[in-house]
């Protein structure tokens, strides 16, 4: 059977032709649904109110207090870990895969609803919805830019599925909570990846053209935690660049559109289980934030090596730096101002003396947080009191960065 949807291919075309319906907007799939006016009360661009969705799906908001809640969300438990036999292919172990394996396997659900690679273009993904286990291999790895995943829970429905899981970036997740109940779903597994620096397919192809001279041959490419780039090429040959030495400054000054710049949700908040890699110091960062989540990670019992994160070296300057270089770029990339002859030092420091583990998760999430709210700043800022939370607001007070009185959440 084949599980692509008919209405796919036409969902395909309509992404690859047409920008998204205004401005803010990462196509997450709503306004293609059949009540597309539902983007108002779940975009996170509009009207965002994560302290109600978090207590809605966590049964609480993040503590201020507890240790990392502030940075990474809500969580029951974290960990640094690696599936004993990683799934080639797969962006890091393929702990994401895996878990949607095991549920169609179990029949805990009837179809994960993920992205797959384009036959055309291997990095522009393309929502895809699918019911069977070793069918799961086909969404594995990481695409750049975005597709209107949550466009095919309707057509899902009418198929007869009733229990999903969904995998997703933040911004999808964000969609997905505000309108779960109304989905009428008897089940919904949520397994999150965090997001940051995405933008358009046609965008990252730009940018695989100016770090190779061979861009049709990159087969995987990833922004690792040692502050390196690395690239993977069919002929199996692989490259490191340090992230330093990236041609950031040829890039056009909307490389990253709006969106991306300002989104706030980086870890995937709303998620059951998060699957990344920022605070795993190579290996990959879970974190389970609820019951669902717990559940999730259970099914891997045996089949993952789970170990606790570890955490070096101090983020406060890097981040004042990253600041005053967003400052200084005033809206486009951030600058590099540094010699040449001094980039290779640096790249060479920066993984031995610069934020580790979840301190380079923290880091990160500061720094995001800075780049949303100088950017929403500059470019809208009648926006900000609507779409930056009051935890970003704490997470900046420490770089001299607080609310104006017009700036005040507006959800708190
Ligand atoms: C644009 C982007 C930026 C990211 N940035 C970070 C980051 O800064 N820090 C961090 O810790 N992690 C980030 N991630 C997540 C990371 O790349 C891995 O996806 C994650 O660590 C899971 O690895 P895995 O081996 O378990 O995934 P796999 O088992 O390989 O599965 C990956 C899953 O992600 C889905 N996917 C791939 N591309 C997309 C896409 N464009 N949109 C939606 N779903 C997609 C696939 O369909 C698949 O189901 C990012 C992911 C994306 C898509
Ligand atoms: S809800 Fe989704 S489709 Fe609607 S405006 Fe927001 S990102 Fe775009
Ligand atoms: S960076 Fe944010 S807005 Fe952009 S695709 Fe990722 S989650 Fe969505």
């Amino acid at each position: 059977m084949d599980h692509q949807l008919p209405h796919q291919k036409t969902l395909l075309k309509t992404t690859d032709n047409s920008s998204p319906h205004r401005s803010l907007c990462t196509d997450c799939g709503v306004s293609r649904t059949s009540d597309p006016k539902q983007c108002a009360t779940a975009c996170q661009f509009i009207q965002p109110d994560y302290k109600s969705l978090e207590i809605k799906v966590h049964g609480r908001q993040r503590s201020f207090e507890k240790a990392d809640e502030l940075h990474f969300g809500p969580f029951t438990n974290m960990y640094r870990a690696s599936l004993k036999n990683p799934i080639p292919g797969a962006q890091w172990s393929g702990i994401t895969t895996r878990i949607a394996e095991k549920l169609l396997e179990q029949g805990r659900v009837d179809a994960v609803l993920t992205m797959e690679p384009d036959t055309h273009d291997k990095w522009r993904p393309v929502p895809v919805l699918i019911d069977k286990a070793s069918d799961m291999k086909r969404a594995r790895g990481m695409r750049m830019g975005y597709a209107p995943l949550l466009s095919l829970i309707e057509p899902a429905k009418k198929m007869g599925y009733k229990k999903l899981a969904i995998i997703g970036i933040p911004c999808q997740i964000y969609a997905l909570r505000s309108l779960e109940k109304s989905l009428g779903l008897e089940e919904l597994f949520v397994i999150g990846t965090p997001c940051s620096d995405n933008t358009t397919t046609e965008n990252f192809h730009q940018f695989l053209n100016l770090i190779t001279p061979s861009p049709a041959e990159v087969t995987y490419l990833e922004f690792k935690a040692n502050y390196h780039v690395e690239i993977r090429f069919q002929s199996g040959e692989v490259k490191e660049i340090p992230f330093l030495q990236l041609p950031l400054s040829d890039l056009p000054k909307d490389f990253f559109p709006l969106t991306c710049r300002t989104c706030v949700d980086y870890t995937n908040a709303l998620s059951d289980i998060t699957i990344g890699y920022m605070g795993g110091e190579g290996e990959q960062w879970v974190l389970t934030r609820n019951k669902k989540g717990e559940e999730l990670l259970a099914l891997l019992s045996d089949e993952i090596v789970l170990k606790a994160p570890g955490s070096a070296g101090k983020r406060h300057s890097a981040v004042i730096g990253f600041k005053k270089n967003v400052e200084l770029a005033a809206g486009g990339l951030p600058l590099r101002k540094m010699p040449n002859w001094l980039r290779p030092i640096v790249s060479w420091l920066m993984p031995r003396i610069g934020p580790r583990g979840l301190e380079f998760a923290r880091t990160r999430v500061e720094m995001k947080a800075i780049e949303s709210v100088l950017h929403l700043r500059r470019e809208l800022p009648s926006r900000i009191k609507h779409m930056v939370p009051s935890h970003i607001w704490e997470l900046t007070k420490a770089y001299d960065l607080k609310p104006e009185a017009h700036e005040q959440p507006v959800k708190g």
